[in-house]
This record gives C-alpha cells, structure tokens and sequence, in this order.
C-alpha cells in the first residue's frame, strides 16, 4: 500500500485490510471484486490485484510460507528487487536493503554524490561489513527507511541533530548536491463519452486501449480529437491525475437506447461495484447533472399544475 502512497492516507486502508484479511489463507481465500473494493480510493489497483494472486501463490506453491532467496521471492507477482529485498530483511533478518526514494536520498547525501552517479547494489555489498553490524536486520531496514523520511527529510534536513552529522559530507560541504526531485507530471488531453439511459445508467466496457486501468470498466475514452464530437453534447471539463499523468478531460454525453455490443449498462448509483476514483469522478459529475434534471422536471411539472390551477380559477369565476 505504500507504495507511491503516503503514510496517512493508507493508514485506515490498511485497518480496515487487515481486520478483514487477518491472515494470508483469508486473504487468499477472498476474490479480486472484495479486494478491489476494500482498495478503492487508493489508487495504483496494480498493487491490490498483485497481492492477491501473490497470496493465492504462497498457499498453493510455498505452503503459506515465503520464499527465503530474491531469486525465488522475485518470481511471485508484483515482487521485484525492492519489494524482495524488504520482505526478506523484514520477514528473515537477512541482510539486506530495500532501496527506496527514501534510502537513496540518505546514502547520495552522505557521499554528497548525485543519485544518478552511484551505483546503490555495489555500494551495499561493498560495505555489506559496516552495515550489517549485527542480526536485527528487520529494524535496520525500517530504521533506514524511517530515517529518511524523518531525519534526512527531502527538504529541510535535521543535519543538526543527526547521528550522522560527523561523517557526512552533505553537511560538511559548502558545495551541496541538489536531492529535491520534483515529480513530473505529463498532460494529455482526453475526451470521455458515456452513453446514458433514463433508468440512470452508463454504459461501459473493458475494450479501452488506454495504457492506464486496464481492465477496468470505463466508457469511450478517446485522445482529444474534434472530429470525435459531432452528436455528443458536453457535460464538463476537469483535471484529473493518475501515477504520473496529468489529464485533461472533456466528458461528453448522450442519451441512447442502444449501445455497442462490448458495452455493459451499470447503474450510477450501485455503491457496491468496485470504482477506481478515475470513474468516480465523472460518476459524481453525472449524479450532479441526474438531479438537477430530476429537480427541474419537478419545478415544470409543479409550474405547470400551478399554472393550470390558476387558468382554471380565473376563468371559471
Ligand atoms: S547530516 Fe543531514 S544530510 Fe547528512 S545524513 Fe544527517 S540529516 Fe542527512
């Protein structure tokens, strides 16, 4: 869950996951639906569906138990250098590190050496000596991970009251390398078209070619292209965000009976489907517009009795 996410946000996420999955056979015994389900809101589904059929490999292949070598750990789905390397530090003491964004920082930091100059695999293993001093590997990994994030902080280090101030030469030198990477965000411009019905439905499919939630239901989602428009009427222009993309969208509407034959009808207001908060947001956008539609017919209907009531008093007197 940690992964690209922060500490708070998966805090209650990770709860609620593991009152309901307390052990790996319950987890293994659920279905991907739940489990997406208990993972909405949290983004990057990539990782729910991993854990998943991880867990279902671990009991079928491991007897419940996890592999004690990368080699092996590394064949499980989802898993690779750094997530191997965590578990087997975490869960065998093995002397191992999982370097993340976190422990790169602490490391470049110390050499005072840009990230991209260093070769962290060969750094560990050549001072495999001075770091794994003792058997607690399991604290070492987390403490390094946390020290990163609370000592060495990407900005505003606490270079004053860190244990390392003495030998590191970030804080030694007037000359610092610059370890603040800001993220970068790409643009692209999309156009989503949502057939809807009267009953308060939108039609969706999983034949979206998008490189971004894959198999997922989704309406017709299309790169921003005019001749796209034509029949379809707009709804509204947003921003919405995933991994590393920014995307611009223009959502579009049309009312229909028929839809295409790999389109699926689902109800906007099922609150038990599994929505990955892309979709949430032009469902949102939707149930906005259903009830002001619902609010206007009733304004008309309620005009136009009032209206009829009054033509009928007028002229009747
Ligand atoms: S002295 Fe500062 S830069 Fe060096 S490791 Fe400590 S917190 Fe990081």
């Amino acid at each position: 869950m940690l992964q690209q996410t922060q500490v708070k946000t998966v805090i209650p996420y990770f709860k609620k996951f593991t009152k309901k999955f307390p052990t790996l056979q319950s987890l293994s015994k659920s279905n991907e639906k739940q489990i997406l389900k208990m993972w909405e809101g949290l983004g990057y589904y990539r990782r729910a569906r991993n854990l998943f059929a991880c867990s279902k490999q671990l009991i079928i292949l491991y007897g419940g138990k996890l592999p004690k070598t990368l080699d092996e750990i590394k064949k499980l789905p989802g898993i690779g250098d750094y997530t191997g390397s965590a578990l087997l530090g975490l869960v065998y003491d093995q002397p191992r590190i999982a370097v993340d964004g976190n422990v790169r920082r602490v490391f470049a930091r110390n050499l005072n050496k840009k990230e991209a100059k260093i070769d962290f695999i060969k750094l560990v293993n050549s001072n495999s000596k001075m770091l794994f001093i003792n058997k607690r590997n399991a604290d070492f990994v987390e403490a390094l991970m946390e020290f990163g994030a609370l000592i060495c902080r990407p900005k505003n280090p606490k270079c004053f009251v860190c244990c390392l101030n003495k030998t590191c030469k970030y804080f030694k030198s007037s000359k610092k390398i610059i370890t603040t990477s800001k993220k970068m965000f790409k643009t692209k411009n999309y156009d989503i078209f949502c057939f809807l019905n009267n009953k308060k439905q939108i039609a969706l499919t999983k034949k979206n070619n998008l490189g971004f939630l894959k198999n997922f239901n989704l309406p017709m989602i299309k790169e921003t292209n005019k001749n796209n428009i034509r029949s379809w009427k707009l709804l509204n222009n947003y921003y919405n965000s995933i991994s590393n993309l920014k995307l611009n969208i223009n959502l579009y509407y049309k009312f229909s009976s028929k839809i295409p034959a790999e389109y699926n009808w689902h109800s906007l207001d099922d609150k038990k489907e599994f929505r990955p908060s892309f979709t949430k947001k032009y469902l949102d956008k939707f149930q906005i517009y259903f009830n002001e539609k619902k609010n206007s017919n009733h304004w008309c209907r309620y005009s136009r009795i009032n209206s009829c009531e009054f033509i009928k008093k007028t002229y009747r007197s």
